[in-house]
């Protein structure tokens, strides 16, 4: 049994995910309803999109062009042509008995994204909204189940990654990664509590070194980053349970409940593989045209792995701490605007406090957007340039970050107000040594005899007299040169 879990444990995560992005174009994929977010309920429909016989749909073109720039920035190819289908399957959801998809002949084909390979993205019509009211029953209950259609027919793009993940950590973080470049595209909301953007996962787990694919669950209702990486790991850990009893997995789609983290197998009516996809009739291919091509990739922004790599090799900050700035494009342009600020002070001081301190400050202050903070970035910059000039101590530092994200204000007359500036006059810092050899004399006796260490409860007494404004630096020389280790 034990050898058993052990090899079970030893298996590898094969992990694939399927995003769906809701284009924010302003009428729906094909009919001319705007699309809406809240109003009420349906107030946005007309024959087509209700699916009337005898109605006819046109291609939304501008959810075409979206389509292609998400195409570009993932490093898709665009086949000359492709085409739209019919999928069909039977739910309330969705007025037409079929959905207006594309099957054999994506868009977009081929691409890849900060490390995994993404199979293809595909253009497809959003279904209409359901929500359960009352009790549930079959028969009696007292519950009902109420559609809005004017989320019905808002256009989506569909994109399929290889199974080339392998943990539910990176499957996250990958997540957030496509998020933001996608945000940064314009083309959605991307708002996963909304559901402008949702995320599925294709799970399987394998021995490690294997190359086969095991088989694979399916992973849905995840609304959020943290329910998606939560809802990979107890499906990884139920297969690997069952794979340590001996037992299969079988292939089913479950849904993730993210009170209790239980999953739950839909029920195959809910959720039959066989939808007899063919050919939309009423719609003609679409062939992209060069010039199409070409004005998607120059509609593209500086998208976040550019701009890392920007800072990397233009602005010369760490690739870690570049990940995490071009990522966020809110601390993107933050920083970038503290860097215009600063005068003479290094990106890399500018870069750590931005993405240490403040992110800590704001969070601590239950604050989102860094660009709405009353610490402005100009602010910052000043505060960064006075610790790197050691005219504060780092820890008087952050006593005026917290001062600046709560009251906002000027950092410099801060320090002056509240006799923050930092004690590097030798003359000054030696009187205040001295004392405290005096008052530790324990420590001191130590120092004497070779006992670097003990030199820090000298320091802490030194500390604790300025309150933290004392040049680390120059103390432990200072205590050197009396003590001579
Ligand atoms: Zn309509």
């Amino acid at each position: 049994m034990i050898k058993e879990r052990l090899s079970a444990d030893a298996h590898e995560a094969v992990i694939g995910l399927e995003i769906h992005v809701q284009l924010s174009t302003r009428t729906k994929m094909f009919c001319g309803c705007e699309l809406s977010f809240g109003d009420e309920p349906n107030t946005h429909t007309c024959p087509v999109c209700l699916g009337h016989p005898g109605t006819l749909p046109t291609i939304n073109e501008q959810a075409v062009r979206y389509a292609l720039m998400i195409a570009a920035a993932l490093d898709c190819d665009v086949p000359s042509r492709n085409e739209f289908a019919r999928k069909n399957y039977f739910y309330p959801d969705l007025p037409k008995g079929y959905q207006i998809s594309q099957f054999d002949r994506p868009i977009a084909v081929g691409g890849r994204f900060e490390g995994v390979g993404i199979t293809r993205a595909h253009l497809e019509e959003d279904a209409a909204k359901l929500s359960h009211v009352g009790e549930s029953g079959r028969i009696h209950g007292s519950g009902a189940s109420l559609v809005d259609f004017n989320r019905g027919g808002t256009p989506l793009v569909e994109i399929v990654t290889e199974p080339d993940i392998r943990s539910a950590a990176q499957a996250r973080e990958w997540a957030q990664l496509l998020r933001e470049t996608i945000r940064q595209l314009g083309v959605s909301d991307v708002n996963m509590e909304e559901g402008s953007l949702r995320v599925d996962g294709n799970i399987s787990i394998r021995p490690g070194g294997s190359t086969r694919l095991g088989v694979k669950t399916e992973l849905k209702n995840m609304n959020s980053f943290r329910f998606l990486e939560r809802g990979i790991e107890a499906e990884l850990a139920r297969q690997r349970e069952l794979l340590a009893t001996g037992e299969e997995v079988v292939q089913e789609t479950l849904h993730f409940h993210p009170e209790d983290g239980t999953l739950t197998p839909l029920r195959s009516k809910e959720y039959a593989h066989d939808y007899r996809y063919f050919p939309e009739p009423d719609l003609v291919p679409v062939a992209p045209t060069e010039e199409m091509l070409a004005e998607a990739r120059e509609a593209l922004p500086e998208l976040p792995a550019a701009r890392r790599e920007r800072y990397v090799n233009e602005v010369g900050i760490s690739e870690e701490a570049a990940t995490r700035l071009a990522f966020q494009t809110a601390y993107a342009e933050y920083f970038e605007r503290a860097l215009a600020a600063a005068d003479g002070t290094s990106a890399k001081g500018i870069a750590n406090w931005v993405t240490g301190e403040l992110v800590a400050s704001l969070r601590d202050a239950g604050e989102e957007d860094p660009l709405g903070s009353k610490a402005t970035p100009e602010a910052l910059a000043a505060l960064a340039g006075m610790v790197e000039s050691k005219r504060i101590s780092h820890g008087s530092g952050k006593q005026v970050l917290a001062k600046l994200v709560a009251e906002g204000g000027d950092p410099e007359a801060m320090v002056e107000s509240e006799g923050l500036a930092q004690i590097s006059d030798t003359g000054e810092l030696e009187a205040i040594v001295d004392a405290a050899i005096e008052a530790e004399p324990e420590a001191a006796e130590q120092v004497r005899q070779g006992n670097a260490k003990a030199a820090g409860r000298i320091m802490g007494a030194v500390m604790k007299q300025t309150q933290g404004r004392a040049d680390g630096g120059a103390v432990q020389k200072l205590i050197r040169e009396h003590l001579g280790s």
